[in-house]
This record gives structure tokens, sequence and C-alpha cells, in this order.
């Protein structure tokens, strides 16, 4: 599982490989510790963290690999031929688009931590970002109005 995360006591963000054996991470700026949970790795299968294994929380998020500049970089390009194609061109690159879009891997993110899963294929509890969610979980806001009964 390739991760990618940030010392907690230097801040350097650096990328490591963790297996169910690892349970010590090391930072490669400060050499700086960090627990890694064995057991937070899903039974059954390998690809799926149950939590995160560097904070153990249990809350994480789906996220895309989306590159941002290639979506808008296609869509310029079709803009751009928009007077010899009657607009056509616009319509093909934002197919193209959406295309592109879906097949991007999704990867796991902790809330928490930040910590990016990018091997990890996310579980259905584990649902697009939550703002709201990740304010609570972040900055120690209330947990009023946040069901996480329901959200898991
Ligand atoms: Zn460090
Ligand atoms: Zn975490």
């Amino acid at each position: 599982m390739r991760i990618r995360t940030q010392c907690r006591s230097c801040g350097l963000p650096f990328r490591e490989t963790l297996t169910r054996e690892t349970t010590t991470l090391l930072c490669p700026g400060c050499g700086e510790p960090r627990p890694v949970s064995t057991t937070a790795w899903s039974r059954d299968d390998p690809r799926h963290v149950e939590r995160c294994l560097i904070c153990d929380c249990k809350h994480l998020y789906r996220q895309r690999d989306f590159n941002r500049a290639l979506g808008c970089l296609l869509v310029a390009i079709g803009a751009v031929f928009v007077p010899w194609t009657y607009g056509l061109s616009l319509v093909v690159l934002a197919g193209v688009d959406l295309w592109y879009y879906r097949q991007l891997k999704e990867k796991v993110v902790c809330y928490r931590c930040d910590t990016v899963y990018r091997d990890a294929d996310p579980s259905p509890r584990q649902g697009e970002f939550d703002l709201l969610k990740h304010d609570v979980l972040k900055y120690g806001k209330s947990w009023q109005d946040v069901d996480l009964t329901e959200s898991g």
C-alpha cells in the first residue's frame, strides 16, 4: 500500500509503502518514528483500510486523482476550435474530459491527518469528502448536526 503522508514533527511530506507487517514509519527528514496500526487493515481485502493506519482515525474519504489542469486544458482546446466546428469540438472534448475522469482510480484519504492511501480501494462506507465532517475532526468543531451513525 503506497501512502503519502506528512511528518508531525518536522512537517516534511513524504511517500512510503506500508504492508500489513509494518509497525513503524520513520520520517526520512528527521527520523521521527510513528507507530503504524496493523489491525486497521481490512481482514479479507488487502486493498482496503478500515481505519487510518497512522492515526487510527476511522473517518476516511475517497478522492479521485483528478488532474484539474489537464481537465481545463481539454475544455480550452475545445473552445479554441469552436469557430471551425460550430461548437462540436466543445461537446467532444467535454466528453473526453468526462471519460478521463471516469478512468481515474479512487484513493482513500484520512480526514484527520491527511494521509493519502494511493493504492486503496474505498469501501462503500468511505464516501465523498464532507467539509463539515472535516472541520469537526480537524478543528474540533461541535458534533452538533453531524449524524455519524448515518455516514459512518
Ligand atoms: Zn520529520
Ligand atoms: Zn489519519
